[in-house]
């Protein structure tokens, strides 16, 4: 950012540089040190840096600083941005102004109020974390992710990222849980390093989001109450030739679309955010953005800042945003592709096989580490992506299977299997034929297996099977958990064998062997979307876990608890609230669409099948009249269709009686399965006959856009 150079300067995209004005919407390191005293700057970077607490004066320091660079910058709130379990951000402003004792407004902003705020959070889930009594929860500023404005029509508000704790500390929020998991693995990468002779203070986890989304014309989008209420539809028969339409994918971006596109990136460069790619994805009117790598923690607000930017921005351009995993039956659903790794504080991606894997013995470390954790709790990282929207997607046209498996390339699994049979050993540098004869690694190639949902793609890990809507902050902590859970083990076994004076290579060998020979089942590099893995799958004792209802499960599990509870990334309580708050939005989630398909058959598509009927009805009549006979088969199809009329109505009867027997279920479980089970069951079969429905009724009266209109594209 060029001194002076602030939002308001920039007119035209074209005629500014990015460079010139990325992050002049943040308080980040230039701003700090432009506005600090040096001391406080230095103290404030040294105390980030060893993860310390800032003192009380440091923190003022940075108030006040942090206020006048807002302030200079037209804000006149403040607000602690913070992500509640819901998924959502959640944020309440405060003016600066304060009375002074003299009676005069005045504006004032303090470290305590930088540092802790107090949200009336009542209305929080808190998954029964916080009884009536303590009803409190604190937010605390989190100063590794830079303070932002966000602009409003009348005025700027000064974001202060923090986190969302209970009286006693108790994580109420997806940040916590996150920065304890970074912590972590960054703990027991450092300790494994030190075997390797390699320095690092720390590891960072590093995360890029690839975020896919439909977009739809707003005001077709409006006359959609499915699309309103459930941002996905709960009906629509398919067009002919829909998914067909494949020349979308990398095609040429209409105008319109790039035009919103530009002004996403716009933002997303203000506010700090390396938005890197756009394209046009599979499906029609499906695209995809995706930013430069960065520690996982702030990919994590920057994806929810995104999240929140496309929909604003789709809203200015008269376009609604969908993040659902699935808004069209039939059509390809969104993913967030999370591609995950671990670097040192120096830059070093302990992911990079190099050029020779085989004599990379870190890497190889690193990864019979991850092989490990993906073994240990691939139903729990199943589980974690698991929600009523995903449940559509995973499994379906050309989305990764709910089965967890990894995918390697041949390259680094013929290294592997070699290992394992114990080709590759300590004593010489012996290189074997085998391993020689291989092609070498390259990114494009390790790429190719797009139907794996745990994929290594050159130097990271690409995790496919989280779903576009959800915050990438749980299946980050999860991976990063379970990575920490196995590098503890795997460090404790070459501690040993090194204490047993085996030297270092062979120590190594023998512990990577033994993780490579045990988590066997879990590597896959066959056709993930294929009839025959799901049958390998149950062979091989992997979990699959088909829906939500039986993926919450898993997260009840003991293995689930040891891998929070055990690393200290969450307490067994912090643990149930999140499992009894997953229930909760599950069933909320399908008691929502339950109630507003149920509307829409009843109030819309009904009433207007009925009338179509009368009409043509009386048109024959009239033909009759005329003294025209009317054809047999002109009566039987209004007849079918009166008759397919007669069972929608009773299967929506069958859904209301459905729905209100869920509902009044006491257990949760049980509640959750009925949702799952019968409600779900209720609405497909309500929604079959409603399509069926729609292609036998006039076009010119259909009181809802159809698939063809909100699919066609964008001009
Ligand atoms: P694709 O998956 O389409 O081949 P890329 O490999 O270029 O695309 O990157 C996809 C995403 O992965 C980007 O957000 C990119 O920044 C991120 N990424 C690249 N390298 C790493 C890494 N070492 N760790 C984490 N994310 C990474
Ligand atoms: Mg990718």
């Amino acid at each position: 950012m060029g001194k002076g150079m602030d939002s308001s300067d920039i007119r035209r995209l074209d005629q500014v540089k990015v460079s010139q004005y990325f992050g002049c919407n943040t308080f980040g390191e230039r701003a700090m040190k432009e506005r600090l005293p040096k001391d406080t700057f230095k103290a404030f970077r040294e105390s980030l840096r060893r993860g310390a607490r800032l003192s009380p004066e440091v923190a003022h320091g940075v108030a006040q600083a942090m206020k006048d660079w807002a302030m200079d910058h037209g804000a006149t709130h403040f607000t602690h941005w913070f992500l509640p379990m819901t998924g959502a951000t959640a944020e309440k402003h405060d003016a600066f102004i304060t009375w002074e004792e003299s009676g005069q407004v005045i504006e004032r902003f303090s470290g305590s109020q930088l540092t802790q705020g107090e949200p009336d959070a009542s209305s929080f889930p808190s998954g029964g974390l916080r009884a009536t009594f303590e009803a409190r929860g604190y937010t605390a500023w989190d100063p590794t992710s830079p303070a932002f404005l966000m602009e409003g029509p009348l005025g700027i508000t000064l974001c202060i990222p923090t986190a969302f704790v209970g009286y006693h500390g108790e994580a109420l929020d997806q940040k916590v849980p996150l920065l304890r998991s970074m912590d972590v693995v960054s703990k027991a990468a450092v300790r494994a390093l030190k075997r390797f002779g390699i320095e690092a203070e720390h590891v960072v986890a590093q995360c890029g989001p690839e975020q896919e989304y439909f977009l739809v014309d707003m005001e077709l989008a409006r006359k959609r109450p499915d699309l309103l209420f459930a941002t996905r539809t709960l009906q629509g028969a398919r067009p002919p030739k829909g998914q067909e339409l494949e020349d979308h994918y990398f095609g040429s971006i209409k105008e319109r679309v790039l035009g919103f596109m530009q002004e996403v990136e716009l933002e997303c460069f203000k506010l700090g955010i390396p938005a890197k790619t756009r394209h046009n994805e599979v499906a029609p009117n499906q695209f995809e953005i995706a930013p430069i790598y960065e520690a996982a923690n702030l990919a994590s607000d920057h994806n929810q800042l995104l999240m929140e930017i496309l929909k604003s921005v789709g809203e200015r351009h008269g376009l609604m945003v969908l993040l659902h995993e699935k808004p069209f039956a039939g059509v390809n659903g969104s993913g967030k592709h999370v591609n995950w790794s671990l670097a040192t504080d120096g830059g070093l991606n302990l992911l990079e096989p190099g050029r020779t894997p085989e004599e990379n013995l870190a890497f190889l470390y690193f990864l019979a580490a991850t092989l490990k954790a993906i073994h240990r709790h691939g139903g729990l990282l199943r589980a974690v992506i698991a929600s009523a929207n995903n449940d559509h997607r995973l499994g379906a046209n050309e989305a990764p299977p709910a089965i967890m498996s990894v995918f390697l390339g041949q390259h680094l699994s013929g290294i592997l299997d070699a290992i394992e049979r114990g080709e590759i050993s300590g004593g010489a540098e012996q290189k074997l034929l085998a391993i020689a004869n291989l092609p070498h690694i390259e990114k494009d190639f390790t790429d190719r297996n797009r139907t794996s949902p745990f994929a290594f793609t050159g130097n990271k890990f690409e995790f496919r099977a989280v779903g576009s809507s959800q915050p990438i902050a749980m299946p980050l902590t999860v991976i990063n958990a379970c990575v920490a859970e196995a590098l503890n083990e795997l460090n404790l076994a070459l501690e040993a064998e090194e204490g047993r004076g085996t030297p270092h290579r062979e120590a190594v060998l023998a512990v990577v062997r033994k993780a490579v020979t045990e988590t066997k089942a879990i590597r896959f590099e066959g056709n993930g979307y294929s009839e025959e893995w799901k049958q390998e799958a149950e062979r091989r004792g992997l979990p699959h876990a088909k829906d939500t209802v039986a993926a919450l499960k898993i997260w009840e599990g003991e293995a689930a608890k040891a891998a929070f509870v055990q690393t200290g990334v969450l307490t067994i309580e912090e643990l149930d609230a999140r499992i009894h708050i997953r229930h909760e939005q599950y069933q909320k989630a399908l008691s929502i669409e339950a109630q507003v398909l149920r509307e829409m058959a009843e109030t819309q598509i009904l009433p207007t099948v009925i009338a179509d009927l009368g009409a043509r009805a009386g048109a024959l009549n009239q033909l009759s009249a005329a003294g025209m006979e009317v054809p047999d088969p002109l009566k039987a199809s209004l007849q079918a269709q009166a008759h397919l009329a007669g069972v929608a109505q009773s299967r929506l009867l069958l859904l209301v009686k459905t729905l209100a027997d869920a509902e009044a279920l006491e257990h949760h479980d049980q509640r959750t399965e009925a949702f799952g089970h019968s409600v779900r069951i209720a609405m497909e079969s309500l929604r079959d006959v409603l399509d069926t429905l729609e292609e036998g009724c006039n076009a010119e009266i259909w009181p809802l856009p159809k698939y063809r209109d909100l699919l066609s594209p964008l001009s």
